[in-house]
Order: structure tokens, then sequence, then C-alpha cells
């Protein structure tokens, strides 16, 4: 779906705010009032980087609405906003609340909603791509995707492959946005609208979950932030985040206990140890982790905190005690009802509007080409002979890891495909290389090189000369959809300012290739497009 913004939102801050809203609503509201911001139409919701302050507010301001509605006994009252509308959900990994909020908003807007939670019963489990099913969700005239899936990337694939919205209910260990949203809203609504200054501390596992990264970018919007943190290095906040939060004026600062983060913060956002994504790692071993770090009641008493967690609680580690359940600090359920009026905010944001997107069976011929190629300027010379015979028309796959040859040759299976292989290691030269009459590498064969060897220089060779040379680059988050071959997603980068970064994962990638010269890694560069410029998709 391409990306709209039709206009950017301009929210002025109303005096009401917070309880406050809440309270004055109470008699007032009706349909009418909840208004709308045309940015949000038909919007694909992947990062929470993609969101300016004045929408994340504007998002505060309307979930607060949809609170008061419930508070006031209109819970229904816009049961026609999205009549014969349907949405899709499909979560590749567990879910309870983001899955279910998404479908008590479209209820109660009058929608409908449709879809899978788990992949048993899917044709995920005959090994259908991303692409192919998030393409299917469209050919069953949904209006709106709400998916959740275990690699990074994976929802920026699925929002360019499908020609409706999508949204991100969680894509690895990478952004979880609309938790971002609704943790701010639940701050915002507790602190009677003031996000500026707000000081928040942050617990559990920093490093191998999203909702972390995605809050403390979605704070990093307002002035003068403050985020304390204290867990064990393993679980820690990850260095890239923390700099890019720091250069983006919040103050980040590390404690040495939980007591001392309370003692400094308006709100202590807890998270469960992300198990799923530390292969190896045993409850037990967590829970020795996280021992000192656990919240229980003499963590809380004596200190006007308000514990938030994105959920769920692992009962076995008990990251939070059940005993704080029942003090004034928990405002974690609370924060999981904000979750269905932000998300339903959201919907009638996106689809409250007529007309519908028509499918038409085809894709477009962009989301089959990638822009990983840095094109190196030897042109046309002779290719060396070096030491083994020339072809005269093929490939030589070049400058590849010591030690990676055997591994390289064996994942082409040239010979049994067909073609010749000849491999070479040169003894002074220390990257070794494979020639092959394989007239053309498919994409496959080249991520399949580059994933055991990274960047290598490919010349494909006609009539001897050398008629084309790239160093392939493939992004270096071992999570990143790209890098899963079956998934054929075509690696694709962007500029951000100085960086480089994987337009899927949005990781920033730094050449490493000692080959290409400097003015080759300079205009490949600068060929980046400079931000996610969206698929087009005909109306
Ligand atoms: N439910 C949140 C997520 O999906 C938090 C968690 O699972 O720990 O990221």
């Amino acid at each position: 779906m391409s990306l709209i913004r039709v206009n950017q939102s301009s929210v002025t801050m109303s005096a009401w705010s917070g309880a406050a809203i809440l309270f004055r609503f109470l008699k007032t509201a009706t349909v009418a009032e909840v208004s709308m911001n045309t940015s949000f139409c038909d919007r694909d919701i992947i990062s929470i980087t993609d969101f300016s302050r004045e929408e994340i507010l504007h998002l505060c301001e309307a979930g607060q609405r949809m609170a008061t509605l419930e508070k006031t006994g209109k819970r229904n009252s816009l049961r026609d906003a999205l009549k014969y509308r349907t949405l899709s959900y499909m979560f590749y990994e567990p879910s309870t609340r983001t899955r279910t909020s998404f479908n008590t908003g479209m209820r109660e807007l009058g929608g409908r909603y449709d879809g899978f939670s788990g992949t048993e019963g899917t044709s995920v489990m005959k090994s259908e791509t991303v692409r192919d099913t998030v393409t299917m969700m469209c050919a069953n005239h949904n209006d709106v995707i709400v998916m959740r899936h275990p690699l990074d990337g994976s929802l920026q694939w699925a929002a360019d492959v499908a020609n409706i919205p999508v949204i991100n209910g969680g894509d690895g260990k990478n952004e979880h946005p609309t938790q971002a949203l609704l943790d701010v809203l639940t701050i915002y609504a507790l602190k009677h609208g003031r996000l500026d200054g707000i000081r928040v501390g942050f617990g559990g596992d920093l490093s191998h979950g999203r909702t972390v990264r995605s809050l403390s970018l979605a704070l990093s919007h307002f002035d003068n932030v403050t985020i304390r943190w204290a867990a064990e290095d393993f679980l820690g906040m990850p260095d890239d985040l923390a700099r890019l939060l720091v250069s983006h004026g919040v103050r980040v600062e590390r404690d040495s206990s939980v007591r001392d983060v309370m003692r400094q913060v308006d709100f202590y956002y807890m998270t469960r140890p992300q198990l799923e994504r530390m292969p190896g790692v045993t409850q037990k071993d967590i829970a020795a982790m996280m021992k000192q770090y656990r919240i229980d009641p003499p963590k809380v008493d004596g200190f006007d905190v308000r514990v938030l967690h994105p959920l769920p609680v692992n009962s076995e580690i008990a990251e939070i005690d059940y005993r704080v359940y029942f003090t004034p600090a928990q405002a974690f359920f609370t924060q999981a009802e904000f979750g269905v009026f932000l998300r339903k905010a959201l919907l009638h944001e996106m689809l409250g509007h007529e007309g519908y997107r028509r499918y038409d069976g085809r894709l477009p011929a962009e989301l089959g080409v990638g822009n990983n190629r840095l094109p190196r300027g030897i042109l046309g010379a002779k290719q060396s002979a070096m030491f083994i015979d020339k072809i005269h028309d093929g490939t030589v796959i070049d400058h590849l890891a010591p030690g990676s040859l055997r591994a390289v040759s064996d994942a082409l299976d040239l010979e049994n495909r067909g073609y010749s292989c000849t491999t070479a290691t040169i003894p002074e030269k220390s990257n070794p290389f494979i020639k092959t009459n394989l007239p053309e590498p498919s994409e496959r064969d080249l991520k399949t090189v580059a994933l055991l060897s990274p960047e290598p220089t490919i010349d494909a060779i006609a009539g001897g000369r050398i008629a084309a040379k790239f160093v392939y680059l493939l992004c270096a988050n071992a999570n990143c959809i790209t890098r899963v071959v079956n998934e054929d997603v075509p690696p694709r980068f962007y500029r951000d300012r100085d960086a480089v970064r994987c337009r899927y994962c949005r990781r920033q990638y730094s050449i490493t290739s000692r080959k290409a010269t400097e003015d080759e890694k300079s205009s490949w560069i600068a060929s980046l497009p400079g931000g996610i410029e969206p698929v087009a998709y005909p109306d």
C-alpha cells in the first residue's frame, strides 16, 4: 500500500486534557465531535519513527475521545462508522491483546474481522511466502491488514506488497508502533496531557523486545524526556538505540538498582524476558539474571510511580510480583484498555472514509527488483586467466571470505544443476573465487553466497570480457526478512542523513568491502532514495 499523507496534521493541544477531558466530555460527546485527521487515511503504520509529534498528540486526543465515549455509556455511538469494512488479522506469532483489541475496535465501529492467529491450519505450513499470503488477504476484499511476524522488516514488506493499508502488530524485535502509541496515550491520560518533561524507567528485557524500542522512540518526539533503566548487561538497552535516543535529545541514564530508577521516574515500564528470541537460554538462567530486577512491593513502596507493562507477564519468572497488582502503582490493566481506545481511534481515522481499494491480481514490478548492487567500474576489461581456464560466457563469484569456498560451492550446487564450477584459491591473494558458465546467477543464488560470504564481487562474463561487475550487498541484521532466501524479498536500502539503512528492518548498513573504491561506494550511496518511498499502486 502506498503511504498516503494527505496533509500533515496540525494539532493544538486543547486546554482539556487527561482525566479532565474524560469528565467534561461526559455529557457532551456526539459522533460529530469525533473529529478525524486526513493524514491517517489509508496509511501504513509500520514504524513509530514515521509519526510526527503532532500526529502522536492527535492520536492521543482521538484515543481519549474513544475513552470518553466508553466511560459515558456511548460505546456504540460510532457503530456505523466502518460498516462493511473488514480487518484481516495475520498473526504468525502469539498474541492476546493486540489482536483482540483491534478486533474490538473494529466491532464497535460496525466493521468485521477475519484472519488467522498462529500458522497452524494455514498454507504457511505448506511454505507459502509472506508475499503470497498477504496478497490473498487483499484478494479477499479486506480493507486493512494487522500483522505480526517473527522477522524484522516483514511488515514493511507486507505493506509494499499489499494494495490496502497494513498495520504493524510487531515485527521480530524491531517495532510495535501501536503498542508505543497506546503506551504514550496511557501516559498522556494519566498525566493530564503532559508528555514534555516526562521521566520513564525501563526494566526487564530491553534488548530482545520491540516495545521498549518503539516507546522510547515515540517519547523522543517530546521535550526534556528522561529515560532511566536498570537491567543485566545481557538484557540491557542496545547501544544503537541509546545513541539514537541521545541524538534526539533524550537523556538516557543507567542506574544500578530498580529502586534508584523508581525514585527518579513518573512511570516504570517493565517488560518480560523475550525467551523466544534467546536460543539456548533457559527460564532458569533468566530467572537468575532478573532476580534483583523483579518488581515487588518493597521496590515501589514510598514512590509516586505507576508501573506499566505491555503484557503478558511471564508467570514463571513473575517479573511483576502478584502483590503489586493490588497496589496503586499498578497501571498496566488500564494501559491494556487504552489499547482498545487507541486502536479503535486509529482504525476510525484510517478507514472512516468512502470507497474501497479494488484488487486487480497484479503486483508492481518494482517488488521484484533490489537496489543492492554496488556497481564497480571495470567494464570491458579482459577477464583475468589467473591460473585457471578462462570462461567465455558465465560468471565469476569473486572476493569470497577466506575459508568460505567449500560452503559456497556446496550451497550453489552448480555441477548438479548442470553448470561448470571451478574453485580457486591463489596463494598470495587471500580471497578465493569461483568461475562458472552459469549465465546469470539468480537473486536466490546471490543471497545464498552473501549469507555465507558477505559482499561478494560478481563479474558477468560475455564473450571473454567483463560485461558487468558489482558488489552484492545484503542487510547484516541476522533476523531481517531480506536474508530469508525463500521469501524473495529484494534487498533495498535508503539514505537517512549520513547513514545507509535497510528499507525493511531500517538497521544501519556499513559497507565493509575493501575491494570497491571510495568513489564507487559514494556514487552507489548517492543513487539511493532519500527515504522509504512508497510502492505505487494504481487506484
Ligand atoms: N505483547 C508485546 C509484544 O508482542 C510484549 C511481549 O510480548 O512481551 O511485543
